[in-house]
């Protein structure tokens, strides 16, 4: 019997991805070599939305294709968009599982990528008892959300302490002290994010004009 696919779930608002996101998704294929990384864009990104406005999702799903260019392995994945609604990541494991079953394929096993800053935010998501028996957390190393864009640092951190019940896995990669919030900031300012935003996902951002750029 093959062996089962190893999949990533790396979901996001991506608004807009940035250096962090090509860091976090790098160590994420450097430590567990995944057949497949998908950059899952949140269609609602519910804990946000009613806070601010979000890009529309095919513009982020746009961005997030650029993103996938600079991750071995990855892909951007329409499903969160496709099924609409709020995006509950429980639903997207249980459609991967589905998916396999239908084609008679072995169970993957599910990684699901998140930054050490939603580690303390895990049991406030949908469903959570049930995804934590469906997925292993694969946990990347993440500086404390830094104010500006721009800084790479090697700051250490502590290391969060998950709820209990779920399986985890640490990845340490270098620390990029980057927010998409930050790089909003800058954006709307007029500032200048080189290096910080890959440059496909700036020439996305020009072409379509977001965050006000070109305007
Ligand atoms: P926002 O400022 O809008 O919250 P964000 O920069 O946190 O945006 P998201 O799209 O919310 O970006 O993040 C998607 C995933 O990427 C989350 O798991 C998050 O923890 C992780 N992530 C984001 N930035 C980094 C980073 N600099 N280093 C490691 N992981 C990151
Ligand atoms: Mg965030």
């Amino acid at each position: 019997m093959p062996r089962s696919e190893r999949i990533g779930i790396f979901g996001g608002t991506f608004d807009p991805p940035h250096m962090g996101h090509v860091a976090a998704g790098r160590a994420v294929q450097d430590a567990l070599d995944l057949d497949r990384l998908l950059l899952v864009v949140a269609n609602d990104p519910w804990q946000k939305s009613p806070r601010r406005a979000i890009t529309p999702a095919e513009d982020r799903f746009a961005m997030a294709e650029a993103l996938a260019k600079e991750i071995p392995g990855a892909e951007a994945s329409r499903m969160e968009i496709d099924r609409g609604g709020p995006s509950y990541t429980v639903m997207t494991a249980e459609a991967l599982l589905a998916e396999a079953a239908e084609a008679g394929q072995a169970p993957p096993a599910i990684y699901l990528v998140v930054g050490a800053d939603l580690v303390s935010e895990l049991g406030t998501w949908e469903r959570s008892e049930d995804l934590k028996g469906l997925v292993t957390l694969a946990v990347v190393s993440r500086p404390p959300v830094a104010s500006t864009a721009g800084a790479v640092s090697g700051k250490a951190q502590p290391t969060p302490i998950p709820p209990p019940g779920w399986r985890v896995e640490r990845v340490d990669g270098p620390l990029v002290e980057v927010s998409s919030s930050a790089v909003r900031d800058v954006l709307e300012r007029g500032g200048s994010v080189d290096g910080v935003v890959p440059a496909e996902v700036m020439h996305c951002i020009r072409r379509r004009n977001l965050y006000a750029v070109g305007r």
